[in-house]
């Protein structure tokens, strides 16, 4: 069954095709047959990529540096549907399509970013799920819109074919009030739901499947931290399969230094900066989400490459800063969420970061011989998003490229199909 996954941001479509379904998913014998993007969409010129993948996403993170870096070309693409009319276009290509009209595509997967806790875990998109999403706007006004207009259009195009909604927050949803709750009165929690949902969640709950594959063990008998590290950043505590506490929050400010936000942050502070900076709500958001973290402290860039070659080759040490402090705040999570689980099995490094720094793999897991980590510098050295184990201590450390895209194909079959999933 061909799988129309779809990832809407504010200015971009991110989609890939997938051929899978239950025997399939069974086997290990999916198949990504294209991927592209479009991005700023609005402006003049978008920019599309397209690529042929023809591969096993299982195999894909071996092979992802083989395959030529996608084409990128101007487009004029004036809004959402646009764009996902000229992925269409690319993937029905005489030339280069993977299919020979829209027709064959059977099934839409969204990603969604806000579920509340209305979704525990993905759905089929129908006129209640689509009010419920609705419901969910005022959690994510930056991303539930979007997503939804991403929905929107595909219905326009293909109305009578099943679309299935994937969130970010529903793996999350097993956290206990004593995790979730915040320290306001409780009030406020009833009336606007005011609490910690964490994001990413597709990614923490592929990582933790594909380490029980990779160690030959179900992730319901292991205690896993897994460790997404892109723009965005979360920690998540895995206790036999279920997330028990996550570093994200009400929003994804919470925990981590990231690119642009700042992460754990002393609530007082953006009450202060108002009152003596004069800036607004907006303003104080902004610098927030915008103008703090990575970026922020080293005042070289949000991309961790760059402000990692600040470091060593300029000797910033403003950059070097930064650093330090993203990788202590990874290791002070992990003690912390070692003791919420009562031991702690493996450690799984992800995302852009996560997958490709040896250098942030070894500082943030630097002096934890005492938990049993211990990382080792050979197996450490790879880069470029190869997959395996990168410790010799009782505890595994791992990478684990992530997988979204492959977590929305599989969910919308299951949903469709109506099968348990988790
Ligand atoms: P993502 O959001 O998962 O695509 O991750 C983006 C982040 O990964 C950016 O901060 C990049 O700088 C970072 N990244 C990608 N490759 C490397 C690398 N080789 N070393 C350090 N950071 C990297």
């Amino acid at each position: 069954m061909k799988v129309f996954v779809l990832n809407c941001g504010s200015s971009s479509v991110k989609y890939q095709l997938v051929d899978t379904d239950l025997e399939k998913m069974e086997k290990q014998q999916e198949i990504v047959l294209a991927r592209g993007s479009v991005e700023k969409i609005g402006l003049v010129p978008s920019i599309s990529s397209y690529q042929v993948v023809q591969e096993n996403p299982l195999f894909l993170p071996q092979r992802q540096s083989k395959l030529p870096p996608p084409e990128k070309e101007p487009v004029e693409v004036v809004d959402h549907i646009a764009a996902i009319r000229h992925a269409i276009k690319c993937l029905t290509n005489e030339k280069t399509g993977v299919m020979r009209d829209a027709g064959e595509i059977q099934a839409v997967g969204h990603r969604m970013v806000h579920g509340g806790e209305k979704f525990k875990k993905s759905q089929v998109i129908n006129d209640e799920v689509l009010r419920n999403i609705r419901e969910c706007v005022e959690f994510a006004p930056l991303h539930n819109p979007h997503n939804l207009r991403g929905y929107n259009a595909t219905y326009e195009l293909f109305p009578n074919i099943p679309q299935v909604a994937v969130f970010d927050t529903a793996f999350h949803q097993t956290m206990p009030p004593h995790a979730y709750l915040y320290g306001l009165p409780y009030a406020i929690y009833q009336k606007h739901g005011i609490r910690r949902y964490g994001f990413h969640g597709s990614s923490h709950r592929y990582v933790t499947y594909r380490l029980g594959q990779l160690c030959g063990v179900n992730r319901d008998q292991l205690r896993v931290i897994t460790i997404h590290l892109g723009n965005g950043c979360s920690m998540t505590a895995v206790d036999h399969g279920k997330s028990i506490d996550t570093t994200m929050g009400f929003t994804p400010l919470e925990g981590l230094l990231m690119g642009t936000r700042t992460g754990d942050l002393d609530a007082s502070v953006p009450l202060t900066l108002m009152a003596k900076e004069e800036i607004s709500v907006a303003e104080v958001n902004a610098m927030m989400n915008k103008h703090s973290g990575l970026y922020g402290i080293s005042g070289v860039s949000n991309d961790m490459r760059e402000v990692i070659m600040a470091a060593q080759e300029k000797k910033q040490d403003r950059a070097q800063i930064a650093i330090d402090m993203f990788c202590y705040r990874i290791k002070k999570y992990v003690g912390a969420y070692a003791a919420a689980m009562g031991g702690l099995d493996h450690v799984i490094f992800t995302g852009g970061i996560g997958e490709n720094s040896p250098l942030i793999r070894d500082l943030s897991m630097k002096n934890l011989e005492f938990l049993g980590i211990e990382v080792d510098p050979q197996l450490n050295k790879m880069e470029n998003t190869v997959e395996g184990k990168i410790s010799t201590g009782n505890v595994g450390v791992w990478v684990v490229p992530t997988n979204e895209e492959l977590v929305i194909a599989r969910d919308t079959i299951r949903a469709i199909e109506g099968v348990d999933f988790s």
